[in-house]
């Protein structure tokens, strides 16, 4: 029997499974194809919408700045109010702070330097900039991405408020190379470890024996951060026995891959997805498509060991990622697009991809499909390659999310809109 749903959404990235959101929310039935883990799980969890421009540098509100980006951007092809929508879709996912103010909030990075992004866990919001509070960054000796005097050293230069910061051992005998997920279920369990004092060995909860091994670095600083891995379920709770114990208000510190905050808003949209009854479909790529009579799309193909499944729908939409996702492939002739072999603009000299200089301006961050006003993937001529495709995520061209820390907010945005409009054309022919 076919697969046939009214919405595919190729790709379970955060502009996959909000264009699945959206289209579902709109009362289409959707089915969601991803491959592999999307790239959350590297990403540092905060959501970033548009912390700096060529024209402007750090961005304090990235709705003042919407206008002044370059037409083929994808926030001016879904506007203000796509980036609205988008964010709007978010905080009905995920329980973030920032949706009080358009104003970005300025959060402390584990390389000590300070980004501006527009939503935050709330395990992160003790640890603000704008907050002058004296501050000790915790380090530990097993978690080496994270040099906590270092990073308190960079930090000083660009805050008013002290800062130092302290290297520990982490509690407990995990072995050296124990993963982050490890160490933060034994902070949610708040296992008994057996510690060695005065020549007395003593059995004792993590959460104590951490606050003792932190106190004597306080040195009078009024809060506590920690790289991100306060627990995976129960970071609240660990937070508050920490906060206790150290008489001091604790934070984490987003982290680089693996995430603990990135997998923390993974399953919080996983949950929202099966609540909106999203049928998903994981573990296998989207290798080739079928055309109708009019040469739109009927059907997607999947290939599971070997065999070829197509998933029939009425509207599609590609959210797969940009060169990072997969969504898109270069060799040293061409870019482009694997799945529908969608246009995508690139210099033909492969010498002008990049700049000489390695912090330059390069070409292909922004490398990605060009799309119409409805988000529709152009061919070379300008004209929609299909009249039922649309494109969302790192898969658009025309922006450097990394340069311009808009990661999150294009793919939301572009998500929403592209969902709504797939979820709208099929109520318009049911
Ligand atoms: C290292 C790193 C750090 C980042 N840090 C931040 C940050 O701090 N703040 C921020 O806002 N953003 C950050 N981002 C950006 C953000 O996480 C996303 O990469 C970006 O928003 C793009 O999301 P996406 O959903 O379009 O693509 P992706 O997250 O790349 O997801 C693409 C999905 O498509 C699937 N896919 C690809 N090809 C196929 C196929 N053929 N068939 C089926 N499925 C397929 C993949 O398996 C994956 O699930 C970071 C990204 C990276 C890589």
């Amino acid at each position: 029997m076919a697969i046939e749903d009214d919405v595919v959404v190729i790709g379970g990235g955060i502009a996959g499974m909000s264009a699945a959101l959206s289209a579902a929310r709109e009362g289409a039935q959707v089915r969601l194809l991803s491959h592999k883990e999307s790239t959350l799980r590297h990403a540092s969890g905060l959501v970033d919408v548009l912390g700096y421009t060529d024209a402007d540098g750090l961005v304090p509100n990235p709705f003042d700045a919407i206008s002044g980006l370059p037409d083929e951007h994808p926030y001016r092809i879904v506007g203000e109010d796509g980036v609205r929508d988008g964010l709007d879709l978010f905080d009905s996912v995920a329980d973030y702070e920032g949706a009080h103010t358009d104003r970005n909030a300025l959060v402390p990075t584990f390389g000590g330097k300070i980004k501006p992004t527009a939503r935050y866990p709330p395990a992160t919001a003790a640890g603000l900039a704008s907050d002058g509070r004296d501050t000790l960054l915790v380090g530990f000796e097993t978690v080496v991405d994270f040099d906590a005097p270092l990073a308190s050293e960079a930090l000083s230069a660009d805050v008013p408020f002290d800062v130092h910061g302290a290297t520990v051992a982490f509690p407990g005998d995990f072995r050296t190379d124990a993963r982050i997920t490890r160490l933060a279920h034994a902070l949610d369990e708040n296992e008994r470890i057996e510690e060695s004092r005065d020549g007395v060995s003593a059995s004792l909860p993590i959460r104590t024996a951490l606050a003792d091994a932190v106190e004597p670095h306080l040195d009078g600083a009024e809060r506590v951060g920690f790289p991100a891995l306060l627990g995976e379920e129960r970071t609240e709770e660990v937070i508050a026995s920490l906060e206790s114990e150290l008489d001091a208000a604790v934070f984490e510190v987003p982290m680089g891959p693996p995430s603990i905050p990135g997998m923390r808003l993974e399953t919080a949209f996983h949950e929202a997805l099966v609540e909106a009854d999203v049928r998903t479909t994981s573990g296998n790529p989207v290798v080739d498509f079928e055309t109708d009579d009019d040469d739109d799309i009927e059907a997607v193909v999947v290939e599971r060991n070997g065999a070829a499944i197509p998933f029939h729908g009425d509207q599609f939409v590609l959210a797969t990622g940009g060169l990072v996702g997969k969504g898109i492939d270069s060799t040293r002739e061409r870019v482009s697009e694997p799945i529908f072999d969608c246009y995508i603009p690139a210099p033909d000299d492969r010498y002008d991809w990049s700049d000489e200089e390695a912090f330059g301006d390069h070409a292909f961050p922004r490398f990605g499909v060009d799309v119409d006003d409805e988000l529709r993937p152009l061919d070379s001529a300008g004209e929609p390659e299909f009249g039922n495709l649309r494109a969302a995520g790192g898969v658009l061209g025309g922006y450097d999310f990394a340069a311009e820390k808009s990661g999150s907010g294009v793919s939301l945005s572009t998500g929403v809109v592209a969902g709504r409009l797939a979820g709208e054309q099929v109520n318009v022919n049911p």
